[in-house]
């Protein structure tokens, strides 16, 4: 049998093992911070529709540019954006990664703030860019401060700024992000996976866009939209950063599947996101009683909540599946991250913790 070891492997990833949360068959899967809420049977109906018409000519190449999908997701982000400052991907996880093919490379750094979005470093060492841990404030809070000295420091070519942050849910203010902006000559990619749900008072990066051709803002449709399955990531940004995009995308990268199922899903983007009130609730439900139980949730501008104070991780996340419940251990020592479900599943798994947290 021949192994990994007996291949001419790139150097630098010999060794390495693949990237991956567990996946199981679990009744309650409240680890890779999903919208548990299945899709209403009337969206759903109407982008079957869209897919079996675009079956009929999926003898042919899809729009390479895909017109209507940028109109469609200029018209949910707002703010003025026109269909020519947004760009697609499958996933934001592709979006980043285009975004490192045309300005990280070999010779190249990138710098994060961790702990946060795991996938930074790994898309980074793919591309054959360096990475560059960062460090946080107290209660993994960035202030501007802490950020610009560290950009100052390292002169990376690429910031990662995830806001709010994953594993951790903490918020990031305009004020941090437009100070690193004017403190590097390089990009900026905010990542707001999470942007549905963070609070009013907390305005998108979006805003920020004007007159900063080197920042990047990347959203996803996989959270609140309900929509990880389909893959579909997408980014606001200049129009010459996107040129640069186009330099390093697969031709046709979005099938016309992808495409006209995230136009529809788009046209029901209120249907969508009728439930974010509601998981925002069961998240705070979820600070609240943990903090009653004695653990230490951290604030979240998120549908997940990491929570420290945790004696046993490995005990307490394999209770919880033997319940059926499925939750992430994120590699930080004392601390688990659980995604807010339905009000079904945050009661199922809050009753679980009361448990395990009286015995
Ligand atoms: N950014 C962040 C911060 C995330 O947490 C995730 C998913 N866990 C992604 C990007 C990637 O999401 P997707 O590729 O599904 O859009």
């Amino acid at each position: 049998m021949v192994s990994l070891d007996d291949l001419p492997l790139r150097d630098d990833l010999r060794g390495l093992s693949p990237y991956g949360a567990p996946q199981a068959a679990v009744r309650i899967a409240l680890n890779v911070n999903e919208n548990t809420h299945p899709i209403p049977e009337v969206v759903a109906h109407d982008i079957v529709t869209s897919l079996a018409e675009a079956v009929l000519t999926a003898n042919r190449y899809p729009d390479r540019e895909f017109t209507e999908l940028r109109e469609s997701l200029a018209g949910y982000l707002g703010h003025g954006l026109r269909p020519e400052q947004v760009w697609a991907a499958n996933g934001s996880n592709e979006v980043l990664q285009q975004i490192l093919l045309a300005f990280g490379g070999p010779d190249r750094s990138a710098l994060g703030f961790e702990p946060s979005y795991s996938m930074y470093p790994i898309l980074s060492l793919g591309t054959g860019t360096q990475w560059i841990s960062g460090v946080r404030d107290d209660d993994y809070a960035l202030s501007a401060h802490t950020a610009v000295r560290q950009v100052r420091e390292h002169e990376p070519n690429l910031v990662f700024l995830c806001s709010p942050n994953n594993p951790t849910g903490t918020p990031l203010s305009l004020d941090t992000i437009s100070a690193v902006y004017d403190a590097t000559e390089g990009i900026v990619v905010v990542d707001e996976a999470y942007s549905e749900f963070t609070p009013p008072d907390l305005p998108s990066a979006v805003t920020l866009l004007p007159g900063r051709e080197r920042l990047v803002v990347s959203r996803s449709m996989s959270k609140a939209f309900a929509f990880a399955g389909a893959r579909v990531g997408y980014l606001a940004a200049d129009p010459a950063l996107i040129d640069a995009l186009r330099l390093v995308r697969l031709p046709y990268h979005l099938s016309a599947f992808t495409q006209v199922a995230a136009i529809a899903a788009l046209r029901h983007s209120a249907e969508l996101l009728s439930v974010v009130d509601d998981i925002v609730v069961q998240r705070d439900r979820i600070i609240t009683a943990l903090a009653e139980l004695g653990f230490s949730p951290y604030p979240s501008a998120t549908n997940f909540v990491l929570f420290g104070g945790v004696n046993d991780q490995n005990a307490v996340f394999t209770e919880l599946l033997e319940r059926g419940i499925l939750i992430r251990d994120v590699g930080i020592p004392g601390h688990l991250r659980v995604t807010a479900g339905t009000e079904e599943e945050t009661s199922e798994f809050l009753a679980a913790m009361t448990e395990i947290a009286r015995r």
